[in-house]
């Protein structure tokens, strides 16, 4: 990786952890989970609307790093619209992908994940880092478990 591209990257992080998207409470949300990392400090509440078989709004609140800050934001906006199947498999790739696990690189494809996901690459360098950019994922996946009952 280029400089030149770390530094986009770094921007995109930093352009999310000053103006979060979908930073608030979702007052009709159908599913809730907190997300607690005591390694860092990051706390975050995510919530998640499901309609039938598909997220129809997810919001978060908290706080926290700036890589937990912006991996939030942008996991609110990927799942927003998916189903809860979708959502599942994107939490299984954004795993792999952070994790830079290669036995994962099918699950990785699989998850055909949104371009501007790449930017939490970087974190695989960093297994501390990796907690900050996935916990915001795990608190989704958790909401996703009790939604629909
Ligand atoms: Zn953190």
């Amino acid at each position: 990786m280029t400089s030149e591209l770390d530094e986009l990257y770094q921007s995109v992080i930093l352009d999310h952890n000053r103006a979060p998207r979908n930073f608030h409470k979702l007052e009709d949300a159908t599913s809730h989970a907190e997300g607690r990392n005591p390694l860092c400090g990051d706390m975050y509440d995510v919530w998640l609307k499901v309609e039938g078989d598909r997220i129809t709004d997810a919001a978060f609140q908290g706080q926290g790093c700036a890589i937990s800050k912006a991996s939030a934001s942008m996991m609110t906006q990927v799942v927003k619209g998916k189903t809860l199947d979708e959502a599942r498999r994107l939490f299984e790739g954004f795993h792999a992908l952070v994790a830079g696990d290669r036995s994962q690189e099918s699950v990785l494809r699989e998850a055909a994940l949104p371009a501007k996901l790449e930017v939490f690459k970087g974190v695989r360098a960093f297994p501390i880092r990796v907690k900050c950019a996935t916990l915001s994922w795990h608190a989704m996946k958790q909401a996703l478990e009790t939604a629909g009952r």
